[in-house]
This record gives C-alpha cells, sequence and structure tokens, in this order.
C-alpha cells in the first residue's frame, strides 16, 4: 500500500437507514498529524460517520480513503490492520486481568502484522514496553497491577485509552470518549486527551463546543447528517450558523 500525507479522507459520503439520511454528502481530510474534531449535536450523524471509517458501515455513496487506500468493502478487522484505532463503542476490558494485562493484550491482539513469530520474547518485551508508556502516559502507570474491574469508572476509560494508544495507531479515533463520566472525571480525562502525543493523527468526536475547540486544530460541524461548518478553532468560534444550532446546550 502506498501512504500518502493523507491518513483520512472522506470524500462524499452519504449513508442512508432506510428512509433516514444519517450523512449527507459528508467530506474532509485530516492530514498527518492532524487533530481534527467532528462536533454537532445528538443524531447529527457524529456516530455513523465514526462507523464509516471503521468499515462497520459501508457508505451508501461516496469513499472512505485510509491511508491511500479506499476501504470500500473492507472488513472493520481488516480496516484496523491498516492502523485505525477506535475507542469506546464497546467496553473491551478484560475485568478479571490485571490493567497491564489488558493493554499488552489489545497490543497482541490489534497489531498481527507487527508481530514476530519468530521470536516471541522480543514481541513479548517490545508489547510490554509499549503498554508500559501508554499507562504511564494515561496517568495509570500506578495502577498496573491492579484487577480491571477494580478501577473507578474514569480510570477504566483511561484504561481504554491507553489500549487504543498502545496500538500505536496511524488514526485514533475518539467517539464521545468523555460521556458517562463525573465532572472531576472529565477534567482529568479531558486533560490526559489534550496532552496526546502531538504528532498522532486523531479524529475527536465530541458533543463538547469548549472541548474540540481547545483540541483541534480543524473542526468539523455536522447537523442533521450534513456538514454545516468546516474551518479552524477561530472561524468555527466566529460562525452564526454554529452558535445558532450550539444556543442553549
Ligand atoms: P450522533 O452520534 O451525532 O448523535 P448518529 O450518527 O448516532 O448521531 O445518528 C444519526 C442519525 O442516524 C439518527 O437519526 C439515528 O437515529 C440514525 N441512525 C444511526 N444509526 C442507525 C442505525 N443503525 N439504524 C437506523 N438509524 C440509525
Ligand atoms: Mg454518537
Amino acid at each position: 500500500t502506498t501512504r500518502s500525507g493523507m491518513p483520512l479522507r472522506v470524500e462524499r459520503v452519504t449513508r442512508r437507514f432506510g428512509g433516514v439520511v444519517a450523512l449527507k454528502d459528508v467530506s474532509l481530510d485530516v492530514p498527518a498529524g492532524g487533530r481534527h474534531a467532528v462536533i454537532g449535536p445528538n443524531g447529527a450523524g457524529k456516530s455513523t460517520l465514526f462507523r464509516v471509517v471503521s468499515g462497520e458501515y459501508p457508505p451508501s455513496e461516496g469513499r472512505v480513503i485510509l491511508d491511500g487506500q479506499s476501504i470500500g468493502g473492507m472488513p472493520p478487522n481488516r480496516v484496523a490492520a491498516l492502523g485505525f484505532a477506535r475507542s469506546f463503542q464497546t467496553s473491551s476490558l478484560f475485568t478479571r486481568d490485571t490493567v497491564l494485562e489488558n493493554v499488552v493484550l489489545a497490543v497482541l491482539a490489534h497489531l498481527p502484522g507487527r508481530r514476530d513469530l519468530w521470536n516471541p520474547i522480543r514481541t513479548q518485551t517490545a508489547a510490554l514496553a509499549q503498554a508500559e508508556a501508554a499507562l504511564a502516559r494515561m496517568d495509570l502507570l500506578g495502577k498496573a497491577h491492579e484487577i480491571a474491574a477494580n478501577l473507578s469508572h474514569g480510570e477504566m476509560r483511561q484504561l481504554e485509552l491507553a489500549m487504543v494508544l498502545a496500538q500505536d495507531p496511524r488514526l485514533l479515533m475518539l467517539d464521545e470518549p468523555l460521556a458517562g463520566l463525573s465532572a472531576h472525571e472529565r477534567d482529568h480525562v479531558q486533560q490526559l486527551i489534550l496532552n496526546l502525543p502531538r504528532e498522532l493523527t486523531t479524529v475527536l468526536i465530541e458533543h463538547d463546543l469548549a472541548f474540540c475547540l481547545e483540541f483541534a486544530d480543524h473542526v468539523t460541524v455536522l447537523s442533521n447528517g450534513e456538514l454545516l461548518a468546516t474551518g479552524t478553532p477561530a472561524e468555527i468560534r466566529a460562525n452564526p450558523e454554529v452558535q445558532r444550532v450550539y444556543v442553549g446546550s
């Protein structure tokens, strides 16, 4: 495969569910190292976009190009093998295993191409180092040997983030990573996301406008499945249409 400087390109994607048009003619480009936020009210089509990019929902029209390669018709595990890491659709924690074991398993399970089958010790040592680095970044190294079931709700979210981060994704896509957290937990997880490596190409899907504007260098606003606005945080902040959609939210 040829790697382009554009890890993610969404080209005029429409996705219908029966009579419902969840996404209508949506395009976006995320350059390498870009931090892109997708915002919009409930039902705007954000999660549908996430699922289209992860290969879970084939587009009704248009194309998704990951690393220069169209993912049309690819099953989600092949899309993941291209270096896409997802988060928070389903909790994938092994609650009876330790925090560190969960992250090591995530590394080994999701990077089949990088596994050195002829040298399992080297593979495991590398996975361990990657897991520990991700835990440190998610402020969870102190709980590495804790059983996952004993973590607080916020710590479980930190663990889920560490698990996707440890996979060293070419594209990290997070769908509402703050959802369901208490105010205190939100502040912490928000800070950890703001501190993600700058070189990581990230798409943050969020309801929280202020967080998106702080995190991203480029923002796409969806409303009723349509692209309402796209631009820098400053442009989005000044956009009267966006202000209208966000009044009272
Ligand atoms: P958001 O994540 O922005 O809240 P969604 O992408 O979940 O929005 O939903 C956008 C629209 O698509 C909604 O009207 C929703 O009911 C519809 N939708 C999403 N997924 C499905 C599905 N699997 N089947 C039918 N309708 C769906
Ligand atoms: Mg959603």
